[in-house]
């Protein structure tokens, strides 16, 4: 497939007349010398959104097996485009072929998954209450709720995920399965393969003749195309993923509207790590040896990554500190994704040294090219993290901080202390429980998934899984950004009271045609 460094608009591809942008290889530090992109205009974000809109009503009445059958199809064309995506998100991100090989499965994975939801129709939610004409003082009406798509979302794809959470990633998915037409705003750290991804899906759309405006892709800023994207009466949704200052920075376009709308938006965590001290003596080393791991891998550039360990302080803390420093020393250094995010790494590792009562242990092998990150570990006292709120900040890569705990008391104060969180860790031994078991509910108030006994790093896509938490890991801790469920942000309920047999939307209906189990006068049914 030949890159134009054109925006997919409807079925067009279309020359953003705004800057120039090139993509950028940060291996080489270079830009990529051709395809130039067009950046899009504010005219181009409204053509894109007005489609969108044009196609909402049509594209959520298309039968399920339609909508499953788009979403199988986009796999498909991922698939075919073979080597040559992996070879493009190769040059544009530094990420290794390996990773992109399992990022490219998991995307296509998460659409088909997400085409099983569609079919299996229980995110509909039909629920049904008959009606109780005899009732005193005043009768029921016959009510009926389904949910409906919510509207054209607007995604923002992330620079994290060329694949999985871009333009055909996570929230595309959930937003096509749910009815909703999709404009993505590609990230400018992977130009390339947003167009070859974003050229599959409107090629599919049209082998199907799905309307048009069913998928449109932007490419430009953010300040200008994305305020723009978000700004847009059409959009009534909106997937993020990326920094709290860009998260935030949209949550307030979104909410300055006059139809002010939701942004489900996955910011910033640091994903604390308990070592609770039976774990610790027990098997220190081998925590130690899996918490530098996870703290590495991919650069640290997961949103999941482990920012933070917990423990209290002695002989087995300090064997652990060790350990990991050791363990940590051997690491390579590896290339970030962007030279902005490189140096803000830079920024948040100096940043880190220079707090008072917070000391470097361990570093890893210096770099040998243009963007590529050491890994750096800190260790500081609960004190000095209870009283330096940037303690709490996300550093994007490789650096983590031990906090020393003089006893019990201080490990939960710290866990109290946190901000949401995407993930919470325990490391624990059977004879930790009566600890653990005062830590769970601390943090099932701050975090979205708790783990036992694991590192924070990996986010099935599943049904179970949460993706998500309280601010300012997430805009709406009500939610989930990753696994099936993360379908419900797409989706709004609405009732039908009283509505004649042949008015009612299918999954309502007395004869059940799309066989559902629905909720009928409160109990689950198939019926
Ligand atoms: P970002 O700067 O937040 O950008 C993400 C996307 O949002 C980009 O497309 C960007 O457009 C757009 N955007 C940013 N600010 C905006 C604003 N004020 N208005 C409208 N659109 C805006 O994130 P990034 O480029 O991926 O990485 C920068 C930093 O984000 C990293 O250093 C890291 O701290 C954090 N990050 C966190 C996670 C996580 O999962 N926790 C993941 C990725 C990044 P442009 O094309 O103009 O940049």
């Amino acid at each position: 497939m030949q890159i134009t460094g054109d925006m997919l608009i409807g079925r067009l591809a279309v020359r953003g007349s705004d800057k120039p942008l090139h993509a950028f290889n940060p291996s080489t530090g270079e830009e990529i010398a051709a395809p130039v992109f067009g950046s899009g205009t504010a005219e181009n974000v409204t053509a894109a959104c007005e489609l969108a809109q044009k196609a909402f009503d049509p594209y959520r009445s298309l039968p399920l097996a339609v909508r499953a059958e788009f979403l199988e199809r986009i796999a498909d064309g991922i698939a075919g485009l073979g080597d040559a995506l992996i070879q493009r998100a190769q040059e544009e991100s530094g990420l290794p072929k390996a990773r992109l090989e399992g990022e490219r499965g998991r995307t296509m994975s998460q659409l088909k998954l997400f085409a099983q939801v569609v079919r299996a129709g229980q995110w509909l939610a039909a629920t049904l209450d008959s009606p109780l004409p005899e009732r005193k003082p005043l009768p029921r009406s016959d009510l009926r709720m389904q949910k409906i798509a919510i509207g054209p979302v607007a995604v923002f794809g992330a620079s994290n995920f060329p694949l999985a959470f871009s333009v055909a990633g996570g929230d595309t998915a959930a937003a096509l399965a749910a009815g909703c037409p999709v404009v993505v705003k590609a990230h400018s750290a992977h130009l390339g393969t947003s167009e070859m991804v974003g050229r599959v899906i409107q090629q599919v759309a049209k082998d199907m003749d799905l309307p048009e405006g069913v998928f449109s892709m932007i490419v430009g800023a953010g300040r200008t195309v994305g305020e723009a994207l978000v700004a847009h009466p059409a959009i009534k949704a909106v997937g993020f993923t990326g920094s709290r200052a860009g998260g935030t920075s949209l949550m307030q376009v979104a909410a300055r509207r006059p139809e002010p709308i939701p942004v489900y938006a996955e910011m910033s965590s640091i994903n604390p790590v308990f070592l609770l001290p039976n774990a610790l003596a027990t098997r220190g080393a081998a925590i130690a040896q899996g918490f530098v791991d996870s703290l590495v891998l991919g650069a640290g550039q997961f949103c999941t990554n482990p920012g933070l360990a917990i423990g209290i302080d002695g002989a087995e803390l300090s064997k652990f500190i060790e350990t990991a420093s050791a363990a940590l020393s051997a690491k390579p250094a590896q290339t970030m994704l962007t030279s902005g995010i490189y140096a803000a790494y830079q920024q948040g590792e100096s940043r880190l040294a220079a707090i008072e009562g917070v000391a470097p242990v361990a570093h890893g092998i210096e770099a040998n090219g243009p963007t590529q990150a050491c890994a750096a570990l800190f260790v500081t006292d609960a004190k000095t993290f209870l009283a330096k709120a940037e303690l709490e900040d996300e550093v994007f890569g490789p650096a983590s901080t031990i906090v020393r705990c003089k006893d019990a008391q201080e490990l939960a104060a710290v866990a109290e202390h946190f901000v949401g969180q995407l993930t919470a860790t325990i490391q624990m031994d059977r004879d930790d429980l009566p600890a653990a078991k005062s830590l769970v509910p601390i943090l099932e108030r701050k975090a979205g998934r708790i783990l036992v006994n694991g590192f924070p790093t990996g986010v099935e896509v599943s049904h179970a899984m949460v993706h998500g938490g309280p601010f300012p890991a997430t805009s709406d801790s009500r939610v989930t950004s990753v696994g099936t469920t993360s379908i419900e942000r797409f989706l709004r309920p609405v009732c039908y009271q009283d509505f004649p047999a042949d008015l009612l939307p299918e999954a309502l209906s007395d004869a059940n045609p799309l066989d559902l189990w629905r909720r009928r006068d409160g109990e689950i049914v198939r019926g």
